[in-house]
């Protein structure tokens, strides 16, 4: 089993899936990020490309993940390249390091570059039934980022649906650490990139499947194998 997680911006994958991660490499599995847009040159507040990534860096190494696989698309202007680009991609990661699950963002978060993303992520988990060389996907999980997954608008479109739970009441606190090594990102209540906000949702989601503190994914594919029913 190798894990992928596939986001937008150095960040994401701590705020949707830092908890997750830190457990899965704790349990032996292999697990690393892609982050498509390694210079954030268009960030309001961002400490310099440099320290930024550093903070990459540190906050992969405080959950564990292996070296991540760092893109230069640019921030917050996804919307201007080409689709495939981003599919081809994401598709050489999931090649290189033989990924079996696939993490990244919704298709209606707020951010564009999330849902730019997320689509060429959906296009990208196909990869297997497009060639007969590989074994295929076994799942695609679509997860929640504080300030985007909550800040879209749930009236004429799809909404985060969380049908998946990990729990994360060991790592939770690595998580932190891991948002800690980013400079400038965190934010004072009642932002959702505060540690409040981060605790409540994870108790949220840790009270809606018997968990003292997890995250929520949506499940958006799954290939079950026998050994996943027991
Ligand atoms: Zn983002």
């Amino acid at each position: 089993m190798s894990v992928l997680i596939v986001v937008a911006h150095p960040d994401d994958e701590v705020l949707g899936c830092g908890g997750t991660g830190a457990a899965l490499v704790n349990a032996g599995i292999k697990a690393r990020a892609c982050i498509l847009s390694g210079a954030a040159l268009a960030r309001s507040n961002h400490p310099g490309d440099q320290k930024l990534s550093d903070d990459t860096q540190t906050a992969q190494k405080i959950l564990g993940l292996s070296s991540p696989v760092l893109g230069d698309f640019p921030n917050i202007e996804f919307n201007t390249v080409p689709h495939l680009q981003l599919v081809e991609f994401i598709e050489s990661a999931m090649l290189k390091y033989k990924v079996t699950t696939l993490f990244t963002h919704h298709p209606w978060d707020l951010n564009e570059d999330h849902r730019c993303t997320s689509l060429a992520c959906q296009a990208a988990a196909r990869l297997a039934q497009r060639r007969n060389d590989l074994s295929g996907l076994q799942t695609l999980m679509y997860m929640e980022v504080p300030s985007a997954t909550d800040w879209g608008f749930d009236n004429a479109r799809d909404v985060f649906r969380p049908d998946t739970y990990f729990d994360i009441e060991s790592t939770f606190d690595t998580k932190l650490e891991a948002l800690r090594a980013y400079r400038g990102i965190m934010r004072p209540p009642p932002h959702p990139r505060s540690e409040e906000y981060l605790r409540a949702l994870a108790t949220v989601r840790g009270g809606e499947s018997g968990k003292l503190l997890a995250e929520a994914f949506q499940c958006a594919f799954r290939a079950l194998r026998p050994s996943d029913l027991v």
